[in-house]
């Protein structure tokens, strides 16, 4: 381990922890994969209402027991390791905190000792900001991949958020990845208890759970991802699921999905990208699993988006009346939004709507939706 001072580790373990994107509080595309403001450790994040706010993010430390293929932190990697101390984070994040407006802070570790060893870490980190520095805002903290119970209970009594990192849909891929991590015991155990503990009604029902996938490392195929996405949402009532692209060059070169990833550099992004699409469909639009169109491979046509693509395989549904269509149907329009279907509802009360002018669409939008509406009485 490295003997340095608090800004130089900050520095390291604020960028280790860059790899991390399943915790922005808001929904912006803007939040993901951005570096901190001039590459440091506060995040730029927008919030629910759509301000913007900023966040300091770190890690505790970059030293990790675990072998994750696909993670520059494995311990067999060679990069300078550091830790910081429980009181050396807090003190750090209240110093901040009374300079400037801060939403919150995220903290997150590779795993050092011990899974519990590590979460220690982190709850002392917390605990000492609600009860000696009387914080109460924001924190989200990472659940270690083999935390046990105990050590999850604490996290959710101090936590307003937490996640912890499902990275693939099934061990059978996970084991492609990890020797040393037990898809069900590590990851899918956690997973449930956290679900069970933040059930509506349950103590921590207040606390947000969020997790995200490793998109790329091993062969996973995005149906598998999609599937997986609907038992978080459906079954375990996780807020959030985030997917991250995997990077080629940060991992161990028998990793599945190296050699795809750089044969074909531009598609790791778009994946990513367009599996956000589908997680913003079943969130916000209602779609369901059987919505969405697969390639001969299982993956999502990377060349249009997976609603443009339900609407012109459904060419039956079409065109939609805006006079006197439902939200939920104005919603399976391509270029129609919620924001966009709430002006319809709203206008559409005070006057017939005559063109597409009088939806508030412009450009591309309003390109994509017309020849799938109609304006009749
Ligand atoms: S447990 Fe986390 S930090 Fe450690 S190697 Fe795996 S992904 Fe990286």
């Amino acid at each position: 381990m490295t003997h340095l001072d608090t800004h130089e580790k900050l520095k390291i373990l604020s960028a280790d922890s860059q790899y991390d994107l399943a915790c922005a509080c808001g929904t912006s595309d803007h939040d993901r994969r951005h570096r901190g403001l001039e590459g440091r450790w506060l995040y730029p994040v927008t919030l629910a209402n759509g301000g913007q706010s900023i966040m300091l993010k770190t890690l505790m430390s970059n030293a990790c027991r675990n072998d994750c293929k696909y993670c520059p932190l494995r311990s067999q990697t060679n990069i300078r390791r550091c830790s910081l101390a429980p009181e050396e984070t807090a003190g750090i994040f209240m110093n901040y905190l009374r300079r400037m407006t801060l939403y919150g802070l995220f903290l997150s570790s590779g795993v050092t000792n011990s899974p519990d060893h590590t979460m220690a870490q982190l709850n002392e980190t917390a605990w000492l900001l609600r009860r000696k520095h009387d914080y109460r805002g924001y924190i989200h903290l990472k659940v270690l991949p083999g935390a046990s119970d105990a050590a999850i209970e604490e996290t959710l009594s101090l936590a307003s958020a937490v996640s912890i990192n499902i990275e693939t849909p099934g061990a059978g891929h996970f084991a492609k990845l990890s020797q040393r991590k037990d898809y069900l015991a590590d990851i899918i155990r956690p997973l449930k208890l956290i679900s069970r503990l933040t059930a509506r009604g349950e103590r921590h029902a207040r606390v947000r759970t969020t997790t995200q996938f490793i998109v790329g490392a091993s062969d996973e195929k995005d149906s598998e991802i999609v599937n997986y996405l609907f038992g978080l949402y459906n079954r375990l009532h996780l807020n959030r699921v985030y997917f991250s692209a995997y990077q080629p060059g940060l991992g161990t070169s028998d990793i599945p999905g190296e050699k795809q990833s750089l044969q074909n550099p531009g598609s790791r992004l778009m994946r990513e990208h367009r599996l956000y699409q589908v997680d913003f469909l079943v969130r916000q639009y209602g779609f369901k699993a059987a919505d969405f169109h697969f390639d001969q491979d299982n993956n999502l046509p990377l060349d249009k988006d997976p609603k443009q693509i339900w609407a012109e395989r459904h060419p039956g549904f079409f065109p939609i009346n805006v006079n006197r269509a439902d939200r939920e149907t104005l919603l399976r329009v391509p270029g129609i939004g919620p924001r966009t279907v709430k002006t319809i509802l709203q206008r559409r009360q005070l006057h017939k709507l005559g063109d597409t002018s009088d939806l508030g669409l412009k450009g591309k939008r309003r390109k994509q939706a017309e020849p799938f509406i109609c304006f009749a009485s």
